[in-house]
Protein backbone atom coordinates (compact mmCIF):
# COMPACT_ATOMS: atom_id res chain seq x y z
CA UNK A 1 0.00 0.00 0.00
CA UNK A 2 1.20 3.64 -0.73
CA UNK A 3 2.15 6.07 1.86
CA UNK A 4 1.18 9.81 2.39
CA UNK A 5 4.17 12.16 2.68
CA UNK A 6 2.58 15.06 4.29
CA UNK A 7 4.32 18.67 3.13
CA UNK A 8 4.07 21.37 5.76
CA UNK A 9 6.75 24.20 5.95
CA UNK A 10 9.34 21.40 4.45
CA UNK A 11 8.68 21.96 0.64
CA UNK A 12 12.04 20.21 -0.73
CA UNK A 13 12.75 17.24 -2.33
CA UNK A 14 16.49 17.30 -0.86
CA UNK A 15 17.15 16.53 2.35
CA UNK A 16 13.29 15.79 3.40
CA UNK A 17 13.70 12.62 5.46
CA UNK A 18 9.54 12.19 5.67
CA UNK A 19 9.95 12.23 1.61
CA UNK A 20 13.24 10.01 1.65
CA UNK A 21 11.74 7.68 4.18
CA UNK A 22 8.18 7.14 2.66
CA UNK A 23 9.37 6.15 -0.79
CA UNK A 24 12.40 3.76 0.29
CA UNK A 25 9.77 1.51 1.08
CA UNK A 26 7.22 1.98 -1.70
CA UNK A 27 4.49 3.97 -3.62
CA UNK A 28 4.32 7.73 -2.33
CA UNK A 29 1.25 10.30 -2.53
CA UNK A 30 2.74 13.93 -1.56
CA UNK A 31 -0.24 15.81 -0.13
CA UNK A 32 -0.23 19.57 1.11
CA UNK A 33 -3.30 20.28 3.43
CA UNK A 34 -4.87 24.20 3.20
CA UNK A 35 -5.49 23.96 6.61
CA UNK A 36 -6.86 28.06 8.04
CA UNK A 37 -8.88 26.08 10.60
CA UNK A 38 -6.00 24.09 12.18
CA UNK A 39 -4.04 27.44 13.05
CA UNK A 40 -7.44 29.80 13.07
CA UNK A 41 -5.93 33.05 14.43
CA UNK A 42 -2.80 31.74 13.10
CA UNK A 43 -3.55 31.16 9.67
CA UNK A 44 -0.60 32.07 7.00
CA UNK A 45 -0.69 36.10 6.41
CA UNK A 46 -1.07 37.83 3.01
CA UNK A 47 2.55 37.57 2.27
CA UNK A 48 3.34 34.04 3.20
CA UNK A 49 -0.29 33.08 1.23
CA UNK A 50 1.59 34.84 -2.05
CA UNK A 51 4.95 32.68 -1.41
CA UNK A 52 3.26 29.67 -0.46
CA UNK A 53 0.99 29.84 -3.81
CA UNK A 54 4.71 29.66 -5.93
CA UNK A 55 6.27 27.38 -4.08
CA UNK A 56 3.57 24.79 -4.30
CA UNK A 57 3.93 25.23 -7.98
CA UNK A 58 7.59 24.83 -7.89
CA UNK A 59 7.16 21.45 -5.18
CA UNK A 60 4.75 20.42 -7.96
CA UNK A 61 6.71 20.32 -10.84
CA UNK A 62 9.85 19.18 -9.12
CA UNK A 63 7.53 15.51 -7.91
CA UNK A 64 6.26 15.98 -11.65
CA UNK A 65 9.65 15.07 -13.04
CA UNK A 66 10.35 11.99 -10.57
CA UNK A 67 7.07 10.82 -12.14
CA UNK A 68 5.19 11.81 -9.07
CA UNK A 69 2.63 14.90 -8.22
CA UNK A 70 1.30 17.14 -5.32
CA UNK A 71 -2.09 16.01 -4.13
CA UNK A 72 -3.75 19.63 -2.87
CA UNK A 73 -7.10 19.09 -0.18
CA UNK A 74 -8.37 22.15 2.02
CA UNK A 75 -9.80 21.81 5.02
CA UNK A 76 -9.18 20.37 8.26
CA UNK A 77 -5.59 18.38 8.68
CA UNK A 78 -6.44 15.28 10.44
CA UNK A 79 -9.66 15.15 8.86
CA UNK A 80 -8.53 15.56 5.22
CA UNK A 81 -5.35 12.90 5.89
CA UNK A 82 -8.03 10.46 7.39
CA UNK A 83 -10.28 11.12 4.39
CA UNK A 84 -7.10 10.25 2.24
CA UNK A 85 -5.92 7.73 3.58
CA UNK A 86 -8.97 5.63 3.53
CA UNK A 87 -9.68 6.31 0.09
CA UNK A 88 -6.08 5.22 -0.99
CA UNK A 89 -5.35 2.42 1.17
CA UNK A 90 -2.69 4.13 2.94
CA UNK A 91 -1.10 2.53 6.03
CA UNK A 92 1.74 5.10 7.02
CA UNK A 93 1.45 8.88 6.91
CA UNK A 94 5.18 10.44 7.37
CA UNK A 95 5.84 14.10 8.45
CA UNK A 96 8.67 16.07 9.68
CA UNK A 97 8.20 17.72 13.36
CA UNK A 98 6.39 20.74 13.46
CA UNK A 99 6.38 22.96 16.89
CA UNK A 100 3.96 25.25 16.21
CA UNK A 101 1.67 24.78 18.82
CA UNK A 102 -1.23 24.40 16.06
CA UNK A 103 0.46 21.73 14.70
CA UNK A 104 1.92 19.85 17.61
CA UNK A 105 -2.01 19.54 18.69
CA UNK A 106 -2.44 18.20 14.52
CA UNK A 107 0.13 16.04 15.12
CA UNK A 108 -1.61 14.28 18.17
CA UNK A 109 -4.70 14.00 16.63
CA UNK A 110 -3.88 12.35 13.46
CA UNK A 111 -1.91 10.07 15.41
CA UNK A 112 -4.68 9.06 17.34
CA UNK A 113 -6.40 7.79 14.19
CA UNK A 114 -3.36 6.45 11.78
CA UNK A 115 -0.19 5.09 11.98
CA UNK A 116 1.83 9.23 12.08
CA UNK A 117 5.78 9.08 10.91
CA UNK A 118 7.36 11.64 12.46
CA UNK A 119 11.20 12.62 10.73
CA UNK A 120 13.60 15.55 12.21
CA UNK A 121 14.71 18.20 9.53
CA UNK A 122 14.04 21.52 9.90
CA UNK A 123 16.10 22.35 12.20
CA UNK A 124 20.15 22.07 13.02
CA UNK A 125 19.06 19.40 15.87
CA UNK A 126 15.75 18.23 16.92
CA UNK A 127 14.02 21.00 18.93
CA UNK A 128 13.70 20.03 22.88
CA UNK A 129 16.65 18.21 22.86
CA UNK A 130 19.71 20.53 23.30
CA UNK A 131 19.15 20.56 27.42
CA UNK A 132 21.42 21.64 30.36
CA UNK A 133 22.98 19.18 32.69
CA UNK A 134 20.00 18.33 34.55
CA UNK A 135 18.05 17.60 31.51
CA UNK A 136 16.03 21.20 31.79
CA UNK A 137 15.21 22.89 28.43
CA UNK A 138 17.37 26.54 28.05
CA UNK A 139 15.97 29.73 28.64
CA UNK A 140 18.82 31.81 27.61
CA UNK A 141 20.16 31.77 24.07
CA UNK A 142 23.82 32.00 24.66
CA UNK A 143 23.91 28.48 26.76
CA UNK A 144 21.53 27.70 24.48
CA UNK A 145 23.81 28.24 21.50
CA UNK A 146 27.12 26.99 23.51
CA UNK A 147 25.33 23.60 23.82
CA UNK A 148 23.78 22.90 20.31
CA UNK A 149 27.07 24.02 18.98
CA UNK A 150 28.97 21.44 20.24
CA UNK A 151 26.54 18.91 18.82
CA UNK A 152 27.34 20.41 15.44
CA UNK A 153 28.19 19.97 12.53
CA UNK A 154 24.48 18.14 11.83
CA UNK A 155 24.13 15.05 9.92
CA UNK A 156 25.02 15.25 6.10
CA UNK A 157 21.97 16.56 4.47
CA UNK A 158 19.93 13.55 2.24
CA UNK A 159 20.17 13.66 -1.36
CA UNK A 160 17.60 13.99 -3.52
CA UNK A 161 15.62 11.00 -4.32
CA UNK A 162 16.08 10.45 -8.18
CA UNK A 163 12.58 8.50 -8.85
CA UNK A 164 9.67 8.74 -6.70
CA UNK A 165 7.14 5.48 -7.04
CA UNK A 166 4.09 6.35 -7.88
CA UNK A 167 0.46 4.85 -6.53
CA UNK A 168 -1.68 3.16 -9.10
CA UNK A 169 -3.94 5.24 -9.13
CA UNK A 170 -3.92 9.07 -8.01
CA UNK A 171 -6.23 10.52 -5.81
CA UNK A 172 -8.10 13.97 -6.66
CA UNK A 173 -6.82 17.07 -5.91
CA UNK A 174 -7.52 20.78 -5.70
CA UNK A 175 -6.01 22.53 -8.30
CA UNK A 176 -3.26 25.49 -6.85
CA UNK A 177 -4.76 28.32 -8.48
CA UNK A 178 -8.56 27.55 -6.69
CA UNK A 179 -6.61 27.75 -3.34
CA UNK A 180 -6.81 31.45 -4.10
CA UNK A 181 -3.55 32.49 -2.42
CA UNK A 182 -2.60 35.28 -4.73
CA UNK A 183 -3.44 38.86 -4.00
CA UNK A 184 -6.69 39.84 -6.51
CA UNK A 185 -7.45 43.71 -6.41
CA UNK A 186 -5.14 45.91 -5.11
CA UNK A 187 -2.23 43.55 -6.52
CA UNK A 188 0.11 44.18 -3.99
CA UNK A 189 2.86 41.38 -5.23
CA UNK A 190 4.52 43.52 -7.97
CA UNK A 191 7.73 44.16 -5.20
CA UNK A 192 7.80 40.53 -4.06
CA UNK A 193 7.89 39.15 -7.91
CA UNK A 194 10.23 41.55 -8.10
CA UNK A 195 12.53 40.53 -5.10
CA UNK A 196 11.55 36.39 -4.64
CA UNK A 197 12.20 33.09 -6.32
CA UNK A 198 10.82 30.61 -4.56
CA UNK A 199 10.69 27.31 -4.50
CA UNK A 200 13.72 25.00 -4.15
CA UNK A 201 15.70 25.50 -6.93
CA UNK A 202 15.29 29.56 -6.17
CA UNK A 203 16.65 28.64 -2.03
CA UNK A 204 19.75 27.14 -3.65
CA UNK A 205 20.50 29.77 -6.14
CA UNK A 206 20.77 32.26 -2.69
CA UNK A 207 22.94 30.31 -1.04
CA UNK A 208 25.09 29.93 -3.55
CA UNK A 209 25.16 33.67 -4.08
CA UNK A 210 25.75 34.16 -0.17
CA UNK A 211 28.13 31.21 -0.07
CA UNK A 212 30.05 34.35 -1.87
CA UNK A 213 29.47 37.21 0.65
CA UNK A 214 29.72 35.18 4.02
CA UNK A 215 33.01 35.65 4.30
CA UNK A 216 32.13 39.74 4.86
CA UNK A 217 29.05 38.66 6.78
CA UNK A 218 30.42 39.46 10.21
CA UNK A 219 31.36 43.23 8.89
CA UNK A 220 28.24 44.28 7.02
CA UNK A 221 25.04 41.81 8.07
CA UNK A 222 24.23 45.69 10.24
CA UNK A 223 24.51 47.74 7.12
CA UNK A 224 20.94 47.78 6.04
CA UNK A 225 21.88 49.76 2.46
CA UNK A 226 24.12 46.42 1.78
CA UNK A 227 23.38 43.08 0.53
CA UNK A 228 25.32 41.66 3.56
CA UNK A 229 22.98 38.89 4.72
CA UNK A 230 21.49 35.82 3.09
CA UNK A 231 18.10 36.20 2.75
CA UNK A 232 17.28 32.74 3.28
CA UNK A 233 14.79 33.52 5.56
CA UNK A 234 11.47 32.52 3.67
CA UNK A 235 12.96 29.86 2.05
CA UNK A 236 14.52 28.34 5.65
CA UNK A 237 10.63 29.44 6.62
CA UNK A 238 9.01 27.26 4.49
CA UNK A 239 11.56 24.40 4.12
CA UNK A 240 12.73 24.80 0.94
CA UNK A 241 16.26 24.48 2.21
CA UNK A 242 16.98 23.00 5.37
CA UNK A 243 19.40 24.40 7.68
CA UNK A 244 21.82 21.31 7.44
CA UNK A 245 22.52 21.89 4.07
CA UNK A 246 22.73 25.83 4.49
CA UNK A 247 25.36 24.79 7.49
CA UNK A 248 27.58 22.54 5.53
CA UNK A 249 27.10 24.45 2.52
CA UNK A 250 28.81 27.02 4.31
CA UNK A 251 31.30 25.80 6.13
CA UNK A 252 32.32 24.32 3.30
CA UNK A 253 32.88 27.95 1.98
CA UNK A 254 35.62 28.25 4.78
CA UNK A 255 36.54 31.67 6.49
CA UNK A 256 35.39 32.77 9.69
CA UNK A 257 31.34 32.02 9.25
CA UNK A 258 30.74 31.43 13.19
CA UNK A 259 28.51 34.50 13.89
CA UNK A 260 26.31 33.53 10.89
CA UNK A 261 25.94 29.94 11.92
CA UNK A 262 25.12 31.74 15.33
CA UNK A 263 22.48 33.26 13.91
CA UNK A 264 20.66 30.40 11.86
CA UNK A 265 21.18 28.90 15.95
CA UNK A 266 18.44 31.88 17.29
CA UNK A 267 16.11 30.30 14.42
CA UNK A 268 16.65 26.43 16.70
CA UNK A 269 16.58 28.77 19.86
CA UNK A 270 13.14 30.15 19.28
CA UNK A 271 12.01 26.76 18.83
CA UNK A 272 13.26 25.89 21.73
CA UNK A 273 11.14 28.69 23.24
CA UNK A 274 7.70 28.07 21.69
CA UNK A 275 8.40 24.15 23.31
CA UNK A 276 8.72 25.62 26.71
CA UNK A 277 5.67 28.49 26.09
CA UNK A 278 3.50 27.82 23.66
CA UNK A 279 1.31 30.57 24.41
CA UNK A 280 4.77 33.25 23.48
CA UNK A 281 2.50 35.10 20.55
CA UNK A 282 -0.21 36.50 23.49
CA UNK A 283 1.65 36.18 26.33
CA UNK A 284 4.57 38.54 27.76
CA UNK A 285 7.21 36.17 29.83
CA UNK A 286 7.51 38.85 32.23
CA UNK A 287 5.74 40.00 34.98
CA UNK A 288 5.49 44.00 34.65
CA UNK A 289 4.16 43.29 31.19
CA UNK A 290 0.81 41.68 32.39
CA UNK A 291 -0.06 45.13 33.53
CA UNK A 292 1.88 47.62 30.80
CA UNK A 293 -0.38 51.06 30.09
CA UNK A 294 -0.17 50.51 26.31
CA UNK A 295 -1.73 53.53 24.45
CA UNK A 296 -4.56 52.80 21.67
CA UNK A 297 -3.71 55.12 18.62
CA UNK A 298 -5.22 53.52 15.69
CA UNK A 299 -3.62 56.63 13.54
CA UNK A 300 -0.04 56.13 14.81
CA UNK A 301 -0.32 52.23 14.72
CA UNK A 302 -1.20 53.12 10.78
CA UNK A 303 1.00 55.63 10.44
CA UNK A 304 3.86 53.18 11.42
CA UNK A 305 2.22 50.20 9.42
CA UNK A 306 2.30 52.92 6.40
CA UNK A 307 6.28 54.31 6.82
CA UNK A 308 5.12 57.77 7.51
CA UNK A 309 6.07 57.94 11.34
CA UNK A 310 8.69 60.92 10.19
CA UNK A 311 11.55 58.98 11.33
CA UNK A 312 13.41 58.17 7.97
CA UNK A 313 14.88 54.85 9.23
CA UNK A 314 11.73 53.65 10.61
CA UNK A 315 9.17 54.89 7.67
CA UNK A 316 12.07 52.82 5.53
CA UNK A 317 12.18 50.21 6.79
CA UNK A 318 8.48 49.52 7.14
CA UNK A 319 8.25 50.86 3.27
CA UNK A 320 10.59 48.17 2.49
CA UNK A 321 8.52 45.40 4.31
CA UNK A 322 5.23 46.24 2.78
CA UNK A 323 7.02 46.43 -1.28
CA UNK A 324 9.28 43.44 -0.51
CA UNK A 325 8.16 41.59 2.12
CA UNK A 326 11.42 41.71 4.23
CA UNK A 327 13.03 43.86 6.37
CA UNK A 328 16.80 43.96 7.07
CA UNK A 329 17.14 42.39 10.53
CA UNK A 330 18.91 46.06 12.15
CA UNK A 331 15.79 47.95 10.73
CA UNK A 332 13.16 45.05 12.02
CA UNK A 333 14.65 45.93 15.70
CA UNK A 334 14.30 49.95 15.10
CA UNK A 335 10.96 49.76 14.00
CA UNK A 336 9.62 47.15 16.96
CA UNK A 337 11.56 49.58 18.99
CA UNK A 338 9.97 52.42 17.92
CA UNK A 339 6.55 51.25 18.01
CA UNK A 340 7.22 49.57 21.49
CA UNK A 341 8.75 52.27 23.26
CA UNK A 342 7.92 55.65 21.11
CA UNK A 343 4.60 55.11 20.49
CA UNK A 344 3.93 52.65 23.84
CA UNK A 345 2.16 50.93 21.26
CA UNK A 346 1.25 46.67 22.24
CA UNK A 347 4.14 44.68 20.86
CA UNK A 348 1.34 42.23 19.97
CA UNK A 349 0.11 44.75 17.86
CA UNK A 350 3.39 44.71 15.59
CA UNK A 351 3.69 41.39 15.50
CA UNK A 352 0.49 41.26 13.82
CA UNK A 353 1.44 43.51 11.12
CA UNK A 354 4.49 41.21 11.08
CA UNK A 355 2.82 38.55 10.63
CA UNK A 356 0.68 39.39 7.94
CA UNK A 357 3.44 41.09 5.83
CA UNK A 358 6.49 38.93 5.96
CA UNK A 359 7.31 36.57 3.51
CA UNK A 360 9.21 35.11 6.19
CA UNK A 361 6.73 35.19 8.87
CA UNK A 362 7.08 32.17 11.40
CA UNK A 363 5.72 31.94 14.58
CA UNK A 364 9.04 31.65 16.82
CA UNK A 365 11.04 33.90 14.83
CA UNK A 366 8.68 36.43 15.04
CA UNK A 367 7.19 35.96 18.87
CA UNK A 368 10.87 35.83 19.76
CA UNK A 369 12.67 38.40 18.41
CA UNK A 370 8.83 40.61 19.34
CA UNK A 371 9.30 40.22 22.52
CA UNK A 372 12.82 40.38 23.35
CA UNK A 373 12.60 43.76 21.67
CA UNK A 374 10.18 44.53 24.22
CA UNK A 375 11.81 43.33 26.81
CA UNK A 376 9.13 41.11 27.93
CA UNK A 377 11.05 37.79 26.92
CA UNK A 378 12.55 35.21 29.01
CA UNK A 379 15.81 36.43 27.50
CA UNK A 380 15.79 39.88 26.07
CA UNK A 381 16.94 43.20 26.10
CA UNK A 382 15.89 45.53 28.81
CA UNK A 383 12.57 47.68 28.38
CA UNK A 384 14.85 50.44 29.55
CA UNK A 385 17.53 49.98 26.96
CA UNK A 386 15.93 52.19 24.62
CA UNK A 387 17.11 52.44 20.61
CA UNK A 388 17.69 56.24 19.48
CA UNK A 389 16.37 55.46 16.15
CA UNK A 390 18.60 58.66 14.78
CA UNK A 391 21.64 57.29 16.46
CA UNK A 392 20.88 54.03 14.93
CA UNK A 393 20.10 55.38 11.17
CA UNK A 394 23.52 57.80 11.13
CA UNK A 395 25.79 54.34 12.92
CA UNK A 396 24.94 51.66 10.46
CA UNK A 397 25.15 54.25 8.23
CA UNK A 398 21.50 53.99 6.46
CA UNK A 399 21.75 56.74 4.14
CA UNK A 400 21.39 55.40 0.75
CA UNK A 401 18.64 52.38 2.61
CA UNK A 402 16.50 55.52 3.07
CA UNK A 403 16.97 57.10 -0.43
CA UNK A 404 15.82 53.72 -1.90
CA UNK A 405 12.76 53.23 0.25
CA UNK A 406 11.58 56.84 1.27
CA UNK A 407 12.33 58.58 -2.33
CA UNK A 408 10.95 61.70 -1.05
CA UNK A 409 14.29 62.69 0.82
CA UNK A 410 16.40 60.93 -1.86
CA UNK A 411 17.98 64.48 -2.64
CA UNK A 412 18.44 65.29 0.99
CA UNK A 413 22.76 64.96 1.88
CA UNK A 414 23.86 62.58 4.14
CA UNK A 415 23.78 64.96 6.92
CA UNK A 416 20.34 65.73 6.81
CA UNK A 417 18.85 62.35 5.57
CA UNK A 418 18.51 60.74 9.01
CA UNK A 419 17.07 63.38 10.87
CA UNK A 420 16.01 66.65 8.30
CA UNK A 421 15.31 69.53 9.93
CA UNK A 422 11.90 71.10 9.53
CA UNK A 423 13.80 73.85 7.30
CA UNK A 424 14.30 71.53 4.70
CA UNK A 425 11.94 68.35 5.08
CA UNK A 426 9.98 68.04 1.82
CA UNK A 427 6.55 68.85 1.74
CA UNK A 428 4.35 65.56 2.01
CA UNK A 429 7.22 64.12 4.23
CA UNK A 430 5.31 63.92 8.31
CA UNK A 431 6.48 65.61 10.85
CA UNK A 432 7.92 63.52 13.96
CA UNK A 433 4.82 61.63 15.23
CA UNK A 434 6.92 62.51 18.79
CA UNK A 435 10.30 63.72 19.41
CA UNK A 436 12.65 60.78 20.87
CA UNK A 437 13.44 62.51 24.08
CA UNK A 438 9.73 62.94 25.35
CA UNK A 439 8.99 59.40 23.66
CA UNK A 440 11.79 58.45 26.23
CA UNK A 441 10.59 60.15 29.53
CA UNK A 442 6.91 59.10 28.42
CA UNK A 443 8.13 55.25 27.75
CA UNK A 444 10.50 55.43 31.26
CA UNK A 445 7.27 56.94 33.22
CA UNK A 446 5.10 53.87 31.58
CA UNK A 447 7.82 51.38 32.87
CA UNK A 448 7.48 52.59 36.12
CA UNK A 449 4.32 52.36 36.44
CA UNK A 450 4.04 48.87 34.92
CA UNK A 451 5.95 47.92 37.85
CA UNK A 452 4.29 49.48 40.36
CA UNK A 453 0.79 48.25 39.16
P1 LIG B 1 20.75 36.21 7.92
O1 LIG B 1 21.39 37.26 8.74
O2 LIG B 1 21.39 35.83 6.66
O3 LIG B 1 20.58 34.95 8.89
C1 LIG B 1 20.45 33.60 8.40
C2 LIG B 1 19.21 32.95 8.97
O4 LIG B 1 19.27 32.86 10.39
C3 LIG B 1 17.93 33.71 8.67
O5 LIG B 1 17.45 33.42 7.38
C4 LIG B 1 17.01 33.21 9.77
O6 LIG B 1 16.44 31.97 9.46
C5 LIG B 1 17.98 33.04 10.94
N1 LIG B 1 17.98 34.24 11.78
C6 LIG B 1 18.74 35.34 11.64
N2 LIG B 1 18.49 36.22 12.63
C7 LIG B 1 17.55 35.66 13.41
C8 LIG B 1 16.88 36.07 14.59
N3 LIG B 1 17.12 37.24 15.19
N4 LIG B 1 15.93 35.23 15.11
C9 LIG B 1 15.67 34.05 14.54
N5 LIG B 1 16.28 33.60 13.43
C10 LIG B 1 17.20 34.40 12.87
N6 LIG B 1 12.93 36.08 11.24
C11 LIG B 1 12.14 35.19 10.61
O7 LIG B 1 12.62 34.27 9.96
N7 LIG B 1 10.76 35.29 10.70
C12 LIG B 1 10.15 36.29 11.41
O8 LIG B 1 8.91 36.33 11.48
C13 LIG B 1 10.98 37.26 12.05
N8 LIG B 1 10.43 38.30 12.74
C14 LIG B 1 11.26 39.22 13.34
C15 LIG B 1 10.69 40.29 14.07
C16 LIG B 1 11.50 41.24 14.68
C17 LIG B 1 10.88 42.36 15.47
C18 LIG B 1 12.91 41.13 14.59
C19 LIG B 1 13.80 42.13 15.25
C20 LIG B 1 13.48 40.08 13.88
C21 LIG B 1 12.68 39.11 13.26
N9 LIG B 1 13.24 38.02 12.55
C22 LIG B 1 12.41 37.11 11.94
C23 LIG B 1 14.70 37.74 12.61
C24 LIG B 1 15.57 38.34 11.51
O9 LIG B 1 15.27 39.70 11.34
C25 LIG B 1 15.39 37.63 10.17
O10 LIG B 1 15.51 36.24 10.32
C26 LIG B 1 16.49 38.09 9.19
O11 LIG B 1 16.44 39.47 9.01
C27 LIG B 1 16.30 37.37 7.88
O12 LIG B 1 17.21 37.83 6.92
P2 LIG B 1 18.38 36.91 6.38
O13 LIG B 1 17.83 35.61 5.92
O14 LIG B 1 19.16 37.71 5.40
O15 LIG B 1 19.23 36.67 7.70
Amino acid sequence: SPAIVWFRRDLRLADQPALTEAARKGPIIPVYICDDETARHRAMGGASRWWLHQSLEKLDMDLRSLGSRLIVRCGRSDEVLGALATESGAEEIHALHHYEPWWRNAEAAVARKRRLCLHHGNYLAPPGSVTTATGNPYKIYTPFWRALRERMPPPPPLPRPTNLPAPKTWPKSEAIADLKLLPLRPDWAGGLRDTWEPGEAGAHERLSAFREAVATYEARRNLPGEEGTSMLSPHLHFGEISPAQVWHAVAEAGGSTDIFLGEVGWRDYAQNVILQYPDYGTRPARDPFAHFPWRTSKEELKAWQQGRTGYPIVDAGMRQLWHTGWMHNRVRMIAASFLIKHLLIDWREGERWFWDTLVDADYGNNTVNWQWTAGSGIDSNMFVRIMAPLAQSEKFNASDYIRTWVPELADLPDGEIHDPSPAHRPAGYPDKLIDHREARERALAAWRDAKTA
